[in-house]
């Protein structure tokens, strides 16, 4: 189906932070599939433990224990706040289970009415009919008849607005920490805290959405952490599979206490094959020192973007983000500037709030960051150019 608007662009291969079309060209790939090639393309260690997983099994569906699955299941448990892991294929899959857990908790512990959750104006929960009711955005909903009952939005940080919003129904609070699609915009942390405190004091489940920060892209595992606060159920996806697609809504025993056998489930969830490539995407990202070089990756990469910023002023307005999830405020259609870069052989990716995203694989050089950062201020150069003989 004609949904999606493509780049005329075909890739036949990738090494590391590169993309190679059928002709041989070369483009610096800092969209990473959409925050999802966390360790670049053709990775070595990913290769070889999807390969070696390819020889033994692929699938045999959750009616079976799974020793991977176990094993990533644990290894997520113990680096993060969660007890409990349930793997899915996708984002908003992983939204669903997230949305199903928080209103199910209040089921089994005899508050069936609490099934809402409140969310924030320019989220993105990804594209299911409950996912959509969720982001509220009105571009997606249009035409699919009903919007799912039981989000209700408040404005982007407003804890007024959240504290009044509150209500007998009220379930909990579903929050990007970090809006990836909706522009790159963070929540800050002492916002988190006191969300963190406004859940706690109405006894209510802090749900995040970290599909896109999670596993590594804000310089920490994820990206609540900065904050100090840690939310009771959360949605992981993107980066997760290093490109092999999967998701998982990790939760504490306390919140999914109504997640018991059968009332949940997924024919492809747990597959092997994404289960070697979630555990391989772990060895790279938890091994000493690699959180704390993304972190540092980010911060060169921010101040570079600060100095196109200032010699780009009637093009670029702002710097945005944490780690190597960038985005680039814009003061033309932010379009214009993504085909612009694409044409430096450039990839980058648009967002909400006229935002370009700058999302490299976190196993960027900064070699590749100072070429990213020549080719903007190339492509911007150009866009520049193109705009006073248009206006000549
Ligand atoms: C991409 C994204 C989703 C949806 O993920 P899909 O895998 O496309 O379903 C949900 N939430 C956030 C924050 C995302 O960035």
């Amino acid at each position: 189906m004609p949904v999606f608007s493509r780049a005329p662009l075909s890739f036949e291969r990738g090494e590391g932070c590169w993309l190679i079309t059928d002709k041989g060209e070369r483009y610096l790939d800092f969209a990473a599939g959409v925050a999802v090639n966390s360790l670049g393309h053709s990775h070595p260690h990913l290769v070889e433990a999807l390969k070696t997983q390819a020889d033994k099994l692929w699938h045999v569906s959750n009616l079976y224990a799974s020793p991977e699955g176990e094993r990533l299941a644990r290894r997520l448990c113990e680096a993060s706040f969660a007890d409990v892991v349930f793997f899915c294929n996708s984002g908003a899959e992983a939204l669903e289970a997230a949305i199903k857990t928080a209103r199910k908790h209040f089921h089994a512990n005899g508050q069936p009415e609490r099934y809402r959750l409140i969310t924030f104006e320019g989220a993105f929960h990804g594209r299911t009919l409950a996912t959509i009711a969720a982001g509220g955005q009105e571009k997606y909903l249009e035409g699919f008849g009903p919007k799912v009952e039981g989000f209700d939005q408040v404005l982007f940080g407003d804890l007024k607005s959240v504290e009044a919003a509150i209500g007998p129904e009220t379930a909990g609070v579903l929050v990007e920490p970090l809006q990836g699609e909706g522009g790159v915009r963070a929540v800050p942390p002492a916002t988190l805290r006191r969300l963190r405190e406004i859940c706690d004091e109405h006894g209510l489940l802090l749900v995040m959405d970290e599909v896109q920060t999670g596993v590594g892209r804000t310089g920490r595992l994820f990206a609540h952490e900065l904050s100090g606060v840690a939310p009771d159920v959360m949605a992981v996806a993107k980066g997760i599979g290093g490109g092999f697609p999967m998701g998982a809504c990790l939760a504490t025993r306390e919140a999914a206490d109504g997640m018991t056998a059968g009332v949940h489930g997924s024919t492809f969830g747990g597959n092997l094959l994404a289960m070697a490539a979630g555990n391989a995407v772990l060895d790279v990202v938890l091994a000493p020192g690699f959180l704390e070089d993304v972190a540092r990756k980010g911060l060169l990469l921010r101040q570079k973007l600060a100095a196109v910023v200032d010699s780009h002023p009637e093009l670029v307005a702002e710097v945005r983000g944490e780690g190597l999830l960038t985005g680039l405020r814009c003061k033309v259609p932010n379009g214009e500037v993504v085909g612009a870069l694409r044409g430096e052989h450039l990839l980058t990716v648009p967002a909400g709030d006229n935002v370009v995203r700058l999302i490299p694989p976190l196993i960027v050089s900064e070699e590749e960051l100072d070429e990213a950062v020549a080719r903007l201020d190339r492509g911007l150069s150009s866009l520049e150019a193109a705009k006073r003989s248009a206006a000549e």
